[in-house]
């Protein structure tokens, strides 16, 4: 999933607060304004955004949908497990 910090650098006032409260320094300072420098170490915990003093910085990390054929494998499997389960109660309650 890619990251897409938003940072509005005519609200930003260069504090830094972004900076240090994010736990897997993705977001750097470069000349006195914030980057994301490390898009792969960011974990999504939102912190820039919430101490961000200004309002200047947003985390709206894109929404990814479940591949649907995983679904179609779970409501696969569900009625094979639940006969194999039926079966297996039955077999030890009549032996
Ligand atoms: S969401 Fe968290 S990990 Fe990602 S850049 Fe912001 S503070 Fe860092
Ligand atoms: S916390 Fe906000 S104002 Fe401070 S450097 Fe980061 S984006 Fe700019």
């Amino acid at each position: 999933m890619p990251v897409m910090l938003e940072i509005d650098y005519d609200k930003c006032t260069g504090c830094g607060d972004c900076v240090s409260k994010c736990p897997g320094q993705a977001v750097s300072m470069v000349e006195g304004k914030p980057m994301l420098a490390r898009p792969d170490n960011c974990d999504y915990c939102t912190n820039c955004e919430e101490f961000c003093p200004s309002g200047a910085i947003r985390a709206p990390f894109e929404i990814v949908m479940a591949d649907p054929g995983i679904k179609g494998m779970y409501t696969g499997l569900m009625p094979a497990v639940l006969v194999l389960s039926a079966t297996s109660f039955l077999t030890a309650f009549v032996a």
